[in-house]
Order: C-alpha cells, then structure tokens, then sequence
C-alpha cells in the first residue's frame, strides 16, 4: 500500500499522456499526487481549467489536451509531485523541483532516480530556473532516454 511504502507502484500512476501529446510543441504536466490532503495549489494556479478537483481533499485530475505546459503549477506544488514531460527528437525531457545544494546548471550531467530511489541512469541538465525566481526551490529539466521518462523522478549532481 502506498502509505506504507511511500512511494507509488506501476499500476497505481494515473493515467498517462498520449504519445501524440508527449511529442507536441509543448510539455505536458503529469501530476503523481495519491493521498487526498487538503492541497489544491496545483488546481488554484492552473489557469487552463486543466486539473480537475471537485473537493480540496479529492487528488488532482488532469485533462493532458487542456494541459499547454504553462509550469504554473509545478511551480507552487509542496509536495514535489508534478513533473513535465515531453518528447523531442526521440529524446525524453524531465522537468522537476530541485531542492539540493549545489544548485544545477545547464550542461550539469546527473545521476537519475526512480520512485524507489534506485538509479536508473545519466541524465544531462537543458535548462535550470535559478531558485531566487522561484521560492528557493529550483525547476530543472533534464534529457534523458525517452523511455526514462515515466521513471526519473529524482536526480543528483554525479
Ligand atoms: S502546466 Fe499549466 S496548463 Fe498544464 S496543468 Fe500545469 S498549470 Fe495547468
Ligand atoms: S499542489 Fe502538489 S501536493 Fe498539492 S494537491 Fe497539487 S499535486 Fe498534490
């Protein structure tokens, strides 16, 4: 059960993207939130009626065509569970809450984490938010194997 193991499954993800979405213009936001807590920043900050919570205890529900990749609201989430994702030129991009020192700049190469914590690969920094512009926590996208994308969700500076 997700409290007890504090992370989620495979067959507890949401549903996912269409591939057609991944590989627009456009990232799209794929929200991992399970537990119904009073949290609602993700739905006040979207300005695109794309996340759907009918009651502030309900998790947060995604229409991924509605989504324009705005990062509104992965932005202001406390609980580091959204994450962008996109497809281009067959490469996948990650993009996440950074919460370490030192801070990451693009061109850093990283380590890559999957929900468990175990390492999953290497991964290359494209862009990096400096964390003054966004309440002392950073946003990074990262370029990683496209098929890594449903996978990396933590990384660190090798
Ligand atoms: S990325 Fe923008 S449009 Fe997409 S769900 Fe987040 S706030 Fe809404
Ligand atoms: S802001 Fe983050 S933690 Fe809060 S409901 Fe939205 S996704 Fe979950």
């Amino acid at each position: 059960m997700y409290l007890e193991r504090g992370y989620l499954e495979d067959d507890e993800l949401p549903p996912k993207p269409s591939d057609e979405r991944l590989r627009s213009k456009r990232p799209v936001a794929y929200i991992e939130c399970p537990q119904p807590i009073p949290c609602s920043p993700c739905y006040e900050s979207c300005r695109f009626d794309a996340i759907e919570m009918k009651n502030i205890n309900d998790p947060p529900k995604m229409d991924y065509e509605k989504c324009t990749g705005c990062m509104a609201c992965i932005r202001v989430c406390p609980g580091l569970a959204i994450f962008m994702l996109q497809i281009k030129d067959d490469k996948g991009y990650v993009t996440l809450q950074y919460e370490f020192l030192p801070w990451l700049e693009k061109g850093d190469e990283v380590r890559l984490f999957n929900r468990k914590g175990e390492e999953i690969g290497k991964g290359v920094v494209t862009w990096a938010l400096k964390p003054e512009r966004n309440d002392n926590t950073q946003l990074v996208t990262v370029e990683v194997e496209k098929d890594l994308i449903f996978e990396v969700r933590a990384v660190r500076k090798r």
